[in-house]
């Protein structure tokens, strides 16, 4: 069995939809896969806008924008669908979930407040949706295909907005629920994203929360592997836009993962695949626009996948940028206790979370994001001592478990940078990453070096190799 979980941009359109069908269809040669659908690229973000017209009274808005969220999936049923017979069937099934947003969107102009619990249920839709026009593509083109909704499975806490499932109780439905239709050679077709409490109130598990949802499942399941079919050509070395050399990385552990995630590369967020982990479940990353390019495996194992192993030393490259360099300098702090505390308490108090530090004897150097950056943050901490800025700075981290146990790895670093300014440099305490701070102007040269002297030489050529018909 496998979970096959597709994004937004990789069901968004008629062709997109095709393509993602066609990948289920070669998938079920070999297994009868779970797939879990994110709503189609950019619906969720007009049901949100939907959700605020709908709470401000703005009824225009709201449904001229429900009008169009309903128009993109007729349209999609038009150029999919063949057979009148299912044209009818799922026409009506859209029809009545318009007519429910429509519904969601006066009630809570008469009530005039939308609360958290409104808000999870006008985004349910895009999903709701999704699913819906896909499964009936499926079924159009010959499949077996079962549609199922997930609040029947995937029952959650009543943190709305941002829901955690019910674990025993989720497993147990999937058993009832999913299993038995796979195991009879049936494509089971779901939301990502959604759920329901005890009682039935739909609620979501955040922003993005798809890949959550199919990790979860793929747990539940006891799956051996997690697809997560997106549109990029999995994990990359570097951001491609900065590095045109960048490739995508065959394997990852799961904590160069994480350390990616936090240290800014567009990599699925920790916490999302945390239900794999536990079962040590390789997540793949694939690219739906290039099916048969290798994507990335994540696994904590890689030696049990034959050929996997990787000896080179950094596996990505990650940037922040927008970041704000801060120096808070004093000498109160020379042998003192205590310092620390209460100049974290201020970045507490206003909220502010700090990317990368580094301290001497006398001063601390930080970074933090510039949008969480205020004056206010700025005078608490001028009670400590000399307070220096920096604006316009990115962070770049080299990652990779196998810095670990390296010797020269930071000569390799800093002979690559030697032309680049270094506003600060921090060894990250996981061992597995080496961070620094430049001025934003020099990331592209800083990035292309480090990139140069880490991947192009021809130790590394082939190593990224994946055997034939190991996915
Ligand atoms: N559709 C939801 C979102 O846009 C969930 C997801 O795509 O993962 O946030
Ligand atoms: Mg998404």
């Amino acid at each position: 069995m496998a979970v096959m979980k597709f994004g937004g941009t990789s069901v968004g359109t008629a062709k997109a939809m095709q393509q993602a069908i066609s990948i289920v269809a070669r998938e079920k040669e070999n297994a009868v896969p779970l797939v879990v659908l994110s709503a189609c690229s950019g619906i969720t973000n007009k049901l949100v806008r939907i959700a605020d017209a709908a709470g401000r009274s703005n009824l225009d808005e709201a449904t001229a924008l429900a009008a169009e969220v309903k128009r993109h999936h007729v349209e999609l049923v038009d150029e999919l669908i063949k057979s009148d017979a299912l044209k009818k069937d799922v026409s009506a099934r859209i029809e009545l979930l318009g007519g429910r947003l429509e519904m969601l969107i006066k009630g809570v102009d008469i009530v005039g407040e939308l609360t958290e619990r409104s808000r999870d249920m006008f985004c349910s839709f895009g999903e709701l949706l999704s699913t819906t026009v896909f499964a009936a593509a499926m079924k159009d083109q010959g499949y077996k295909v079962e549609w199922i909704d997930v609040r029947t499975v995937m029952i959650t806490d009543d943190n709305f907005g941002f829901a955690r499932p019910l674990n025993d109780q989720c497993e147990e439905n999937v058993k009832r629920i999913i299993s038995p239709l796979l195991q009879q050679g049936t494509v089971v077709v779901t939301q990502g994203y959604i759920g329901a409490t005890r009682d039935g109130r739909t609620t979501t598990l955040g922003r993005g929360g798809s890949d959550f949802s199919a990790a979860l499942l793929g747990a539940w399941l006891n799956d051996n592997a997690i697809q997560i079919w997106t549109d990029v050509d999995g994990v990359m070395t570097c951001d491609p836009r900065l590095v045109p050399e960048a490739r995508s990385i065959r394997v990852m552990t799961f904590s160069e993962a994480a350390e990616l995630a936090y240290l800014g590369a567009k990599v699925l967020h920790p916490d999302t695949i945390a239900p794999a982990v536990q079962k040590n479940i390789p997540v793949y990353v694939l690219n739906s626009v290039h099916p048969d390019a290798k994507g990335t495996i994540i696994t904590n194992d890689p030696e049990r996948l034959s050929g996997m192993s990787y000896d080179g030393l950094v596996k990505s490259i990650a940037v922040k940028k927008g970041q704000c360099l801060i120096n808070v300098r004093s000498n109160r702090m020379f042998g003192r206790h205590g310092f620390m505390l209460e100049l974290f308490d201020i970045f507490a108090r206003y909220s502010v979370s700090v990317e990368m530090i580094s301290t001497s004897e006398v001063s601390v150097s930080l970074t933090v994001d510039e949008r969480s950056f205020s004056d206010e943050l700025i005078q608490g901490l001028k009670n400590f001592g000399e307070v220096e800025i920096e604006h316009g700075v990115a962070t770049i981290s080299v990652v990779g478990d196998n810095l670990r146990m390296s010797r020269g790895v930071a000569g390799r670093i800093f002979s690559a940078l030697k032309d680049v300014n270094l506003r600060m440099i921090s060894q990250g305490a996981s061992e597995i990453n080496v961070g620094f701070v430049v001025e934003e102007p020099e990331v592209v040269t800083a990035v292309n070096n480090l990139h140069r002297e880490f991947f192009s030489g021809p130790q590394n050529r082939g190593i990224f190799e994946i055997p034939a018909g190991s996915r």
